[in-house]
């Protein structure tokens, strides 16, 4: 192997353990979700996106060669971070979790473009389809977030100001 296509293959592993970290953040964040319908609306379609990039990730490994068994899916240190941000439980977790998730999703959306650059000099330019499918999802997410921190924000603070006692 190469030294590009070994790099290429490490950051389709690392994608996969990033994306199983994912739905490690959201469900636990979904399944506590009482007062915000349109966050818990999004979260759940994001995670079925999720699961399908699990398996366009899993369908280049596999063309290249590389079987699914190895995965080990250790944690990268920088989302283990984030995670570790995005399973927050407090009052103001609904912000907590926006923020977080905001973050994740921009290092999702680097990691997609980082093995897009690298498809075509891999030997993978079939590769490239699937990853930007990915990519495009991310960037949705992530403009989602970014769209509705303000309102979101705002939400919170209203309950608040209601007395209301659960307001995740
Ligand atoms: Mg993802
Ligand atoms: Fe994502």
């Amino acid at each position: 192997m190469t030294n590009i296509q070994d790099i290429f293959i490490s950051g389709l592993r690392n994608a996969h353990a990033m994306e199983n970290q994912a739905l490690s953040i959201m469900r636990p964040q979904v399944g506590r979700i009482e007062h915000y319908p349109e966050v818990a609306a999004q979260l759940e379609k994001h995670i079925k996106e999720t699961e399908s990039q699990i398996q366009r990730l899993e369908q280049i490994l596999d063309e290249a060669g590389e079987s699914k068994s190895g995965l080990k899916d250790l944690a990268l240190s920088l989302t283990g971070t984030m995670a570790s941000l995005g399973h927050t439980v407090a009052p103001d977790e609904i912000i907590k979790n926006s923020l977080a998730n905001f973050a994740f999703e921009n290092f999702e959306i680097a990691a997609y473009k980082s093995l897009i650059s690298l498809a075509d000099p891999a030997g993978h330019a079939s590769a490239q389809l699937l990853l930007k499918a990915n990519l495009a999802e991310e960037q949705a997410m992530a403009k989602w977030l970014d769209d509705n921190i303000a309102t979101v924000t705002l939400q919170y603070a209203a309950l608040r100001e209601s007395g209301e006692k659960a307001k995740r």
